[in-house]
């Protein structure tokens, strides 16, 4: 009876609250299991910042219940298969057309020596990150895949997955739009797949915008390529990218169409909150980053929509400054960090020292872990393709721990 005294008291308590602030209806509502709707995401994502603290204390709250005080990353090797692509996004550094300085499409004999060199630092993810769709656009690229005997990228990027596989390492691919059928041929030498979805907002598409250009960035076509992953079973990563020209409301609708996805296939592993970094030669080399409050109030809502269970990411050497923060704001996991390659999208942002980003989550009361390119609750008949049991086996000691953990 106390115990039930001591629910009607919280109970009316939460009512009093919510009639003073709705802010405070919505993150009751959140605690308690409610699924948010698109009007309490941009209410979140759009408070003021008096209100920010106790939208960022739920956040942490709901992840603190679910996760506990555990923060991930995966040790990767960055493997650039290609760097050539049909799209010109007004963001991206990484894209190059044949002939410019640092085109590179990466031979199957440096991946193998990238990959033996990051298994022998530590690495377990070879994320094979590459342009879209380089063939439709650059005969030259068509004459360099017929070369290295490939019909296609995503055929190559097969033969690059299986390479890594080889050394040891355990591939996950981001390798643009691909169609269900490449989908479906890379699920057996991948342990997980990505594709940001960046944002919703088809404004981006438009004259000016920064996709306007980038044919491949149609946030229809990108969403149509996260369900038929769902609908093929392979464990998934993507995520939102702010300050591209992006409202605040469209990366709230942005996270729930991520969560309509996620609810009709259970396949959304992680969901990385990205910020625009500026740099020196792109369209918007001067418009202004999104502030560190901006990237806390973007986290926390994602928290808050997609729930306790999700992965919730940022990329911490995107915004070095912050690791406490964001933690705060209720993320889970760093993403990648490699003790070998770049950021090759970002190569101005350093990899944070993992000492360092270890004493740091330490001090703000969490302990810092190495995690595979599948979370745990996915390693299981369903989602892996049983030709990756033996590459997993090999990591069975920290699977054991995830399990246990
Ligand atoms: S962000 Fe990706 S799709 Fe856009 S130009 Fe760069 S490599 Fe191409």
């Amino acid at each position: 009876m106390a115990y039930k005294g001591r629910w009607v008291r919280m109970a009316q308590i939460e009512s009093l609250a919510a009639r003073r602030n709705p802010l405070d209806a919505i993150l009751a509502r959140a605690l308690a299991g409610e699924r948010l709707d698109e009007s309490d995401a941009i209410a979140l994502i759009e408070c003021a910042d008096g209100d920010l603290p106790r939208v960022m204390a739920a956040a942490a709250e709901m992840r603190d219940r679910a996760k506990g005080r555990d923060v991930t990353f995966s040790p990767k090797v960055f493997l650039p298969i290609t760097n050539l692509c049909r799209d010109r996004c007004g963001y991206c550094t990484f894209r190059k057309d044949p002939g410019d300085p640092g085109a590179w499409t990466m031979t199957l004999a440096e991946v193998a020596e990238w990959s033996r060199r990051g298994r022998e630092q530590g690495c377990i993810e070879a994320l094979m990150c590459l342009g879209d769709k380089p063939e439709l656009a650059f005969r030259e690229y068509r004459d360099t895949l017929k070369s290295l005997g490939a019909r296609g990228t995503a055929e190559y990027v097969a033969r690059a997955c299986a390479t890594a596989l080889d050394a040891g390492l355990l591939p996950h691919t981001n390798a643009g739009l691909l169609t269900r059928g490449e989908l479906a041929m890379l699920r057996p030498l991948n342990v997980s797949m990505g594709l940001m979805l960046e944002s919703v907002s088809p404004r981006l598409r438009a004259r000016g915008g920064v996709h306007q250009w980038a044919p491949d960035k149609d946030p229809a076509a990108r969403l149509k390529m996260i369900d038929e992953a769902g609908e093929l079973r392979i464990p998934f990563t993507t995520g939102i990218l702010i300050g591209i020209g992006d409202t605040t409301a469209e990366r709230a609708l942005s996270l729930l169409a991520i969560r309509a996805s996620h609810e009709r296939h259970g396949h959304i592993q992680e969901v990385i909150i990205q910020n625009f970094r500026a740099k020196p030669g792109l369209p918007l080399e001067d418009a202004p980053e999104p502030g560190a409050l901006e990237m806390a109030r973007a986290s926390a809502t994602a928290r808050l929509t997609l729930g306790g269970a999700m992965n919730v990411q940022a990329p911490p050497n995107l915004s070095p400054h912050e690791i406490e923060l964001f933690l705060a704001a209720g993320i889970n996991d760093w993403g990648g960090i490699s003790p070998l390659s770049r950021d090759y999208v970002n190569p101005e942002a350093p990899w944070p020292h993992l000492e360092r980003l270890g004493e740091r989550c330490a001090r703000a009361g969490f302990r810092l872990k190495r995690r595979l390119a599948i979370y745990p609750e996915f390693i299981n008949d369903k989602w892996v393709d049983p030709a990756l049991g033996p590459a997993l086996g090999r990591f069975s000691d920290l699977i054991a721990a995830e399990v246990q953990a």
